[in-house]
């Protein structure tokens, strides 16, 4: 496994206030339904991003969930925050299992190897690498820990099944349940079957209840632990992870939105019952990307890999900015025009900054660090960025200063390199 090499972020000059810019990200978050605030006014914000469960190589759709909060990183950080950013890795899960013994490759060797190619992919794409990062197999004593702080608080039970009696706990009765996706319990019912769940196991006490220890089941890996001999379930090993890098009450725990229910709500009730308080203190989520008009996803095997587009030559930073062109709560489809549009307004960006004098570059930073703090509006910073660029390769402006200012902001601010 290789590291994770840093990103080197330029430092842009902002005059605090300037602009009537607000000093402040907001975004759309699924808990609040409307534009809030996310992050403290100074100080540490604490990101969480839902991370892979490494089986297959990373797909356009993973790509805009880490390329969209990684933009919110930046954002925050031209705000004079520091971030401090997790993210898990699921390297012991049902589908990579299910993976490996398919292939009859062992499971560890094609965690590994699948880390890697999202690794080279994010930094290819030059997403700030998160301060941690990390393996659910590192934190099993972590889960188990938090795990008996959820049955001193009488929040969890074994199923009533004698050959396997799982541990699950009773997320219904978590107080605020329900608030992170404001699904109704018929729906959380039909997600909880498409995502991960088991409503229909026999012996729990409530459909909903979520597993948190899986006991051994044979040729599986297992841990010996307090709870018996098993394996963690899915949500329980994010709330672990986060809990103990970001504390409590960090500020935004992100993912794709169909992280929405279970997994968010899931790890939010369990934080809630062992800590006594909040877990995220908002839930961004980003839209789905489709493909050939299904939604892009292992199970139906429609995908786009960056590695593919970028084995094919095509400029990571092409990569980038398509996606950067869509927002990132909406549904879009994956196209290769879309490629094609991003490429040529690349080519233009490259030109302008290159050119030897353009027009001031202040007026339009301000308009694009205003979409951006407004809800991460990265299509309006583009076409912002789109009216300079044309205004400077049609001749316009003699500020020397300008193009490599805005060189310098796009990286900063975009993570595109010009
Ligand atoms: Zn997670």
């Amino acid at each position: 496994m290789h590291a994770w090499r840093p990103v080197e972020v330029p430092t842009i000059p902002a005059t605090p206030g300037a602009y009537g810019l607000p000093d402040e990200v907001s975004l759309v978050t699924t808990d609040a339904r409307r534009l809030v605030p996310v992050g403290p006014q100074q100080g540490v914000a604490g990101l969480y991003v839902c991370g892979i469960t490494p089986y297959d190589a990373t797909h356009i759709g993973h790509a805009f969930t880490y390329v969209s909060f990684d933009v919110l990183n930046r954002v925050w950080r031209d705000l004079g925050l520091t971030v401090q950013y997790a993210q898990n890795v699921t390297d012991v899960d049902d589908p990579l299992l299910e993976r490996a013994e398919q292939t009859g490759e062992d499971w560890k060797e094609l965690a590994t190897s699948q880390i890697d190619l999202f690794r080279s992919d994010m930094e290819a794409l030059r997403v700030i690498p998160p301060d941690w990062y990390v393996p659910a197999t590192a934190i099993i004593d972590e889960v188990v820990d938090l795990i008996e702080q959820l049955r001193a608080a009488g929040s969890i039970y074994q199923v009533d099944d004698p050959r396997y009696p799982d541990w699950y706990f009773r997320a219904a009765q978590a107080p605020g349940f329900g608030e992170v996706s404001h699904l109704n319990r018929a729906q959380m019912l039909g997600e909880f079957a498409e995502h991960g769940g088991d409503p229909d196991r026999p012996g729990k006490e409530d459909a909903l209840d979520c597993l948190v220890w899986r006991m051994e089941r044979s040729g599986e890996p297992a841990w010996d632990s307090s709870l018996g001999r098993g394996r963690p379930g899915w949500h329980i090993e994010c709330t672990a992870i986060a809990l103990n890098r970001l504390g409590r009450d960090f500020s935004v725990q992100a993912g794709g939105r169909d992280l929405a229910f279970p997994h968010h709500e899931m790890c939010a009730a369990e934080a809630v019952v062992a800590t006594g308080e909040p877990f995220a203190q908002s839930y961004a989520h980003v839209g789905m990307v489709s493909l050939d008009g299904q939604k892009m996803s292992k199970s139906l095997g429609n995908l786009e890999l960056v590695s593919r587009l970028v084995n094919q030559g095509m400029d990571p930073m092409t990569v980038r900015l398509a996606l950067l062109a869509q927002h990132y709560r909406d549904d879009w489809e994956w196209m290769p025009s879309l490629a094609e549009s991003a490429q040529r307004r690349l080519d233009a960006w490259r030109a302008a900054v290159h050119a030897p004098t353009g027009t001031a570059a202040e007026p339009t930073l301000a308009d694009v660090r205003y979409g951006l703090r407004t809800d991460l509006d990265t299509p309006m910073a583009l076409a912002v960025i789109d009216e300079w660029s044309s205004a400077v390769l049609a001749g316009e402006g003699s500020d020397e200063a300008a193009p490599g200012q805005m060189a310098a902001a796009i990286d900063a601010l975009l993570g595109v390199t010009l």
